[in-house]
């Protein structure tokens, strides 16, 4: 069965659609972080980033930097979020990619929240640096 985002993108669940490209679209999000929040959704239908075909993912910094201008252009806001979740243990509900825009303001109380993390060992960043360095090295 096609993913709740396809439905949305074939027109069988309606949709604020606030972007319509070939390889993506951006709705509003129904349950919005803050007004403008919007969700940058690939037409081709995958869970993870990495599982998209190649033009969809060439086309992705573009279609997310139209967003990004719109977004700041028509909220007013100084400033972003762009979050995804990429897979359950990550948050994502939805398995069908995509990015969340979210409009931010100063002391607008959210968090970015995820990120709070402590000083590492420079003997961890060397080994994770090595192993992730070995991963893209990999075909
Ligand atoms: P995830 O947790 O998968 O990253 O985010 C899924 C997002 O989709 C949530 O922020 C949720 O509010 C949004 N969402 C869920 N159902 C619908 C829907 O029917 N329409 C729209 N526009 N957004 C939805």
């Amino acid at each position: 069965m096609s993913s709740l985002f396809t439905r949305i993108i074939q027109g069988q669940i309606p949709g604020e659609f606030v972007l319509r490209g070939e390889l993506w679209v951006a709705i509003l999000d129904i349950n919005p972080s803050a007004p403008g929040h919007c969700l940058l959704i690939p037409v081709a239908e995958a869970q993870h980033l990495h599982e998209l075909p190649a033009a969809t993912l060439a086309g992705l910094g573009p279609a997310l930097a139209r967003l990004t201008a719109a977004v700041r252009r028509a909220t007013g806001c100084p400033a972003l979020n762009v979050v995804v979740n990429d897979g359950p243990a990550a948050g994502q509900e939805v398995p069908h990619a995509h990015l969340h825009v979210i409009p931010r303001f100063p002391d607008d109380g959210r968090r970015a929240g995820l990120f709070g993390g402590k000083r590492a060992e420079a003997a961890a960043l060397a080994e994770m640096g090595a192993r992730l360095r070995a991963a893209l090295a990999e075909p």
